[in-house]
């Protein structure tokens, strides 16, 4: 089956010349894809049944996502899905919503998706990482985690404001359908949000930062540091080996210069592992003078047995960077009691 989610417009626009249409029913198949979320073919009224028909025996379907299993966080602010993909693949998403900031009159509400089911990488702190790596999801896959939510949404009369690539997986492990799925949702005729407000997050796959700012697009790049020296953060993300610390900032770099965009170094504080204020020094000399932004994110609690600074000890090291000239930010961190957070997101413990 070929799932329509997955057609750009000039392809959508071939593929109905192809079936003996014409052009401009590619905007009768796409309007309603991106804005009324239809689950069938046959919902897309705008067709003459006929069309619909023809669309059905050529093998096209719509491949929606379903719900399985829902949690909201004490406050309402968060919600977590598990989802299963049209071949019964299940995969989390998370919805977070910040009430007092109001976009358009609407709470900024952030998506954060899932580029792979798993995770390759490894990284010690991290649920998704302890699942081991199942395989890459379809950019409609993707899609079909936004288009749930969005639908969610548009019943509340609110819309998604933002997206983060910040899921199960590393994006740019899976980079042709990421920058696939990235191209249908900012695209005018597709789901049409701003490219300013997706942000990619990767563990530092060099290369994938590299093709990124080659793109041509205006989308934000975080990158996951977690520590200032490459003994550490072997340590943390036992893949991250062929790439350097200083690798990585040289890479945030370039994609400055190429796209204008600030990075974003995230960094996941752990207690007794990376957390020192000797540590916070060394990362101040490290990222001191070269106009990134640093994320610092206390640690949820996973699987594994780490545990999260207490809030003096975040505190001081956020201070060592920040009176070394270092922009720097402590993630407000939401939904965690839900297993919702950065890190925690894992398809066999829901709930
Ligand atoms: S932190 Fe990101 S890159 Fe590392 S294992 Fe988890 S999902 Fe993969």
């Amino acid at each position: 089956m070929k799932d329509l989610y997955r057609l750009m417009p000039e392809e959508m626009e071939k593929m109905v010349v192809d079936i003996g249409q014409q052009r401009y029913r590619a905007d009768q198949i796409l309007y309603p894809l991106y804005y009324k979320f239809p689950k069938d073919i046959s919902e897309l009224r705008q067709l003459p049944s006929a069309i619909r028909d023809k669309l059905v025996l050529e093998g096209f379907m719509i491949g929606s996502a379903t719900e399985i299993h829902r949690v909201v966080s004490d406050d309402g602010d968060t919600t977590k899905l598990l989802l299963n993909l049209v071949d019964g693949t299940p995969v989390e998403t998370v919805l977070i919503q910040y009430p007092s900031t109001k976009i358009n009159g609407h709470p900024r509400s952030t998506i954060c998706v899932s580029t792979q089911v798993g995770c390759a990488m490894g990284c010690v702190f991290c649920a998704t990482g302890q699942m081991g790596f199942m395989r890459n999801l379809k950019a409609e896959e993707i899609i079909a985690q936004v288009i749930h939510f969005a639908d969610l949404l548009a019943k509340r009369n609110q819309h998604i404001t933002n997206l983060v690539f910040m899921g199960m997986g590393e994006p740019l492990a899976n980079y042709d359908e990421t920058i696939r799925a990235v191209r249908l949702l900012t695209h005018q005729r597709g789901f049409g949000i701003g490219q300013r407000n997706i942000t990619i997050s990767t563990i530092g796959i060099i290369s994938g930062i590299d093709r990124l700012a080659d793109e041509d697009l205006q989308i934000g790049l975080a990158i996951s540091l977690h520590a200032p020296n490459d003994k550490l953060r072997q340590k943390l993300v036992p893949t991250a080996k062929p790439n350097s610390v200083n690798d990585l900032i040289a890479a945030g770099k370039r994609y400055f210069m190429k796209t204008g965009r600030r990075v974003t170094f995230e960094y996941a504080l752990i207690e007794g592992v990376n957390d020192s204020l000797e540590i916070a020094r060394e990362l101040a000399l490290l990222l001191k003078g070269n106009g990134s932004h640093v994320n610092l994110i206390p640690i949820n609690p996973t699987a594994g047995n780490f545990q999260r600074p207490n809030r003096k000890n975040v505190i001081e090291f956020e201070k060592i960077l920040y009176n070394a000239g270092v922009n720097c930010t402590v993630r407000v961190e939401k939904g965690s009691e839900i297993s919702a957070a950065c890190g925690q997101l894992r398809t066999d413990i829901i709930g």
